[in-house]
């Protein structure tokens, strides 16, 4: 039996017509860049995470790029984020010219350890962005709390949590605005480059949509300087298709996530994932921790089912981020993870045949 790590085709035949109608009307009404099919889709998203504004852009990157400059952040300023995380978090922080400053994760949700929080603040810190890992959301409440006492902004890093729950609270809702990713792996993906921010600061979403369209808000008149971070009209049709069945896929990759844990929950050697009281974790990627895992990893593609490592190497590691003068042992959960991460095939149209064949293998394999 083959195993994909992801099959996004199974999903395209299963909203064949929907997204052929989608990208019809789009170039019926030629609205290719911006325009009505990515305002409607900004209206229906923004209702999705209980918030008010969503602008639509080109990517997950430039939804964390955005906020940090309508916020002012600069030169001389730091952000404090996770090790755990795909560089774009860290990128995002660099390209406004400021430093990315980490604190280690905790070692059963894999999100920001918010009692390392407060030490890695300094007088320089302007803002938070811990990242809702894997589709578990972060414990906010410890980080929303030390972020008001010291005057600094939260930014959710929701690229990987669209439609999760903290305390009932749905990712994005929380801090002062939100990223979200619609790579095309992501719980909601696009055809394509895309992402949005949400926020409830009406100011913030004004700067923001400015920004993305050059500075402007009268055509050819440019106030500031910007960016072209439009999102595509295809891409927002797309995306509203598809934003209906959301809900649905994440309780199916829930309900996989389910299969897998009765499966190898009680296997020694491994950790599996552990979902907080607090949160409804929507999977995005369902990582185990193993010893060894490069040869487990090669052991399961001989029998055709197919993993990935979410992330091999933590940021502060890269050679990217060799001037930050972080070596091993800065963060030792984060780099002890980032040995043992294995993820499992996971999207919503896996079988549960197919869980059982992944998980009889990996039994067989420990
Ligand atoms: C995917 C992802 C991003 C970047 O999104 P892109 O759309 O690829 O630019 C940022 N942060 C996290 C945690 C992600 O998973």
């Amino acid at each position: 039996m083959r195993v994909p790590f992801l099959d996004l085709k199974a999903q395209y035949d299963s909203i064949r017509d929907e997204i052929h109608g989608a990208i019809d009307a789009v170039i019926e009404k030629t609205a290719f860049a911006g325009g009505p099919f990515v305002t409607q889709f900004e209206n229906e998203f923004a209702d999705f995470c209980d918030c008010q504004f969503a602008i639509g852009v080109g990517s997950g990157t430039e939804a964390l790029w955005l906020p940090l400059l309508a916020l002012g952040v600069g030169p001389g300023d730091e952000v404090i984020t996770v090790p755990s995380t795909f560089i774009a978090t860290a990128e995002a922080i660099s390209l406004c010219g400021a430093t990315p400053v980490f604190v280690d994760i905790d070692e059963h949700t894999y999100n920001m350890n918010s009692d390392l929080l407060e030490a890695a603040i300094t007088p320089k810190t302007k803002a938070v962005i811990p990242v809702h890992l894997f589709g578990q959301p972060v414990d906010m409440d410890p980080i929303l709390e030390i972020a008001r006492e010291h005057n600094l902004y939260v930014i959710e890093d929701a690229c990987q949590a669209h439609g999760s729950e903290y305390k009932g609270k749905k990712a994005g809702s929380m801090g002062d605005a939100a990223a979200f990713s619609f790579y095309p792996g992501k719980n909601l993906g696009a055809y394509g480059e895309g992402g949005a921010i949400v926020t409830n600061n009406a100011e913030m979403a004004d700067t923001m949509k400015i920004f993305r369209d050059h500075g402007q808000s009268q055509k050819y008149y440019h106030g500031m300087i910007g960016w072209n971070a439009r999102m595509d009209g295809i891409q927002g049709a797309i995306l509203s298709a598809k934003l209906k069945h959301l809900e649905s896929w994440n309780e199916a990759r829930r309900k996989n996530a389910s299969f897998y844990n009765e499966f190898i929950r009680d296997l020694d050697g491994i950790i599996t994932p552990y979902e907080a009281d607090y949160a409804k974790h929507v999977y995005h990627i369902y990582a185990i921790r193993v010893q060894n895992r490069d040869q487990l990893i090669s052991k399961l593609a001989e029998k055709e089912i197919f993993c990935g490592i979410h992330y091999p190497v933590p940021v502060h590691l890269q050679d990217a981020y060799k001037s930050l003068g972080l070596g091993k042992g800065s963060f030792p959960v984060a780099e002890k993870c980032a040995e043992e991460f294995v993820s499992l095939p996971m999207f919503p149209e896996l079988t549960e045949e197919q869980i059982e064949y992944v998980a009889t293998n990996i039994k067989e394999l420990i």
